[in-house]
């Protein structure tokens, strides 16, 4: 599996981190499936209730539910959530424990989410995981894969689509 990311997402997400840096920020990736690739042409930032830590990040939930419903309305279905990113100011593309049980969380209602982490400072540097539930006879546990990311250039993909309005 690819994890297909438009160099636009990954600037938007950079100015993010970098914005509230060495605050944690974050928000959803919204595009669409291919197979088992996941294309990711959109995101939407953490919202107006959400709490940053030096090594937390709560996103406004509810905010973030609203938004996909209008992305997924404005494409007519083309655009879903796809999973979760935050940044790690100062740190490494790792996941955390608290990380992990997010990732499960999510997992729990939408079928191999992708946690996109970004960490750096100056430079923030993508990692990707996939999180898929495992379960064995008494309990489910996460199983965190990482993936491959591939960053494209969606102007040059799609010259004659209209642009997708990304606003954080
Ligand atoms: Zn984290």
């Amino acid at each position: 599996m690819t994890v297909w990311l438009s160099a636009r997402v990954m600037e938007s997400m950079c100015d993010c981190a970098q914005e509230l840096s060495p605050l944690e920020n974050g928000g959803i990736l919204l595009g669409w499936r291919s197979g088992e690739d996941r294309i990711i042409v959109d995101l939407r930032g953490p919202g107006p209730l959400a709490l940053h830590g030096r090594h937390c990040f709560v996103p406004d939930h509810k905010w973030q539910v609203t938004e996909i419903e209008k992305a997924f309305e404005a494409s007519s279905g083309d655009l879903d959530y796809l999973g979760d990113w935050h940044s790690h100011p100062d740190g490494i593309a790792e996941m955390s424990d608290l990380d992990s049980a997010t990732l499960l969380r999510i997992a729990r209602k939408v079928s191999s989410p992708l946690m996109l982490i970004v960490a750096g400072g100056s430079e923030w540097s993508p990692r990707c995981w996939k999180g898929q539930i495992v379960r064995s006879l008494f309990r489910s546990r996460l199983s965190a894969a990482p993936q491959e990311i591939k960053i494209f250039d969606s102007s040059q993909v799609w010259p004659r689509k209209p642009a997708i309005a990304t606003s954080v």
